[in-house]
């Protein structure tokens, strides 16, 4: 089958366009023809080089498509069924996955991390990933949606709690971590304030559903979230820039706000004062994709159409490079496709 695979770290011109061995199906696993396959900041991050990828290695954790092979499983998946994929796999018989907190097991990894993913004509999965999606929905649509809604969903009602008439400040609402939680606060009641870094993006965020945008090249974060919220800051910061702002997302807590992070693109070194950390009662809350409850919960949502997949551009498999360089550049709004 055809894939992209790379054999070293590097660049985008390390993906190559090739020849690789099918997989071969393990008793508890489905083969799934790929359809559509999202690209994730992790793509990037997985092919300049991460502890724990053996190369050559497949990226792919967005993963959409019809069921090719169910195997012997007694399954009501059967061949031709479309699917979208759980973008996680874990042990399923440890405490933590028997209690439902899959994103806890020692054996966790994101589907394209520590295996091959979906870049590739066809992928082996366990049978517990693999949901049907509604006729209506294409299959770039259901690849968009997994991993930025489980994560975003795991941030927002898992770990932050948030409620009914909160504020919130989403960073970075033109990625598509953020596009997913400027609508998931709003769907749970909040009043939303995003941050984007051109015209466009801002205008995309309010058309999600963002009551309040913030410039963040031009303005200050802290000191309009203070503006709009009349000097209160607000209850839940929503990160996953990192270094470049960090310090402006503790600035804009109201006193008792959670901060919940789940990435660093700008880089890993975030200082704060610890005296503001106890004096303000602040909670800095570290979160890591989610749980199969989260997303069977944000499934739900997406499959009644109250929460949308943001698709910014599909590209041919075989020109995944050309994909890479578009989110390297920043300059999508929402999720960036490899369709096959
Ligand atoms: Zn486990």
């Amino acid at each position: 089958m055809k894939a992209i695979r790379f054999h070293e770290f590097g660049g985008p011109e390390v993906l190559k366009y090739e020849d690789v061995p099918e997989p071969q199906l393990r008793a508890d696993q489905v083969l799934v023809r790929v359809r559509a396959c999202a690209l994730n900041h992790l793509d990037l991050w997985i092919r300049k080089g991460l502890p724990g990828v053996n190369l050559p290695h497949i990226n792919g954790s967005d993963v959409a498509g019809e069921v090719a092979d169910a195997g012997d499983l007694a399954t009501e998946v059967k061949i031709g069924t479309r699917v979208l994929l759980a973008p996680m796999t874990f042990c399923g018989h440890c405490r933590h996955c028997t209690a439902g907190e899959q994103n806890l097991c020692p054996r966790f990894t994101v589907l394209g991390y520590g295996n091959d993913g979906g870049n590739a004509e066809f992928i082996a999965v366990p049978r517990v990933n693999v949901i049907p999606i509604p006729d209506w929905m294409s299959f770039e649509e259901a690849a968009a949606v997994p991993l930025v809604f489980v994560t975003a969903w795991h941030m927002l009602v898992a770990r932050a709690k948030v409620r009914p008439g909160d504020r919130v400040l989403v960073l970075g609402g033109g990625s598509g971590v953020g596009s997913a939680a400027i609508q998931i606060a709003k769907l749970m009641g909040a009043e939303v304030i995003a941050t984007a870094g051109d015209e466009r993006k801002l205008e995309r965020s309010k058309q999600l559903g963002a009551d309040h945008l913030i410039d963040h090249h031009k303005q200050k974060i802290s000191a309009e979230v203070r503006r709009i919220s009349n000097g209160a800051g607000v209850d839940i910061v929503f990160e996953h820039v990192g270094q470049a702002t960090f310090g402006e997302s503790i600035r804009s807590l109201r006193s008792g706000g959670s901060l919940v992070t789940c990435g660093a693109t700008t880089g890993p070194e975030g200082n704060f004062d610890l005296r503001v950390l106890f004096a303000k009662q602040l909670s800095f809350l570290g979160s890591y994709m989610g749980t199969m409850r989260d997303l069977n919960e944000v499934l739900g949502r997406i499959f009644a159409r109250k929460l949308h997949a943001v698709i910014d551009t599909s590209y041919p498999l075989a020109e995944a490079s050309t994909a890479h360089e578009r989110l390297e550049r920043g300059e999508q709004f929402g999720k960036v496709i490899l369709v096959r």
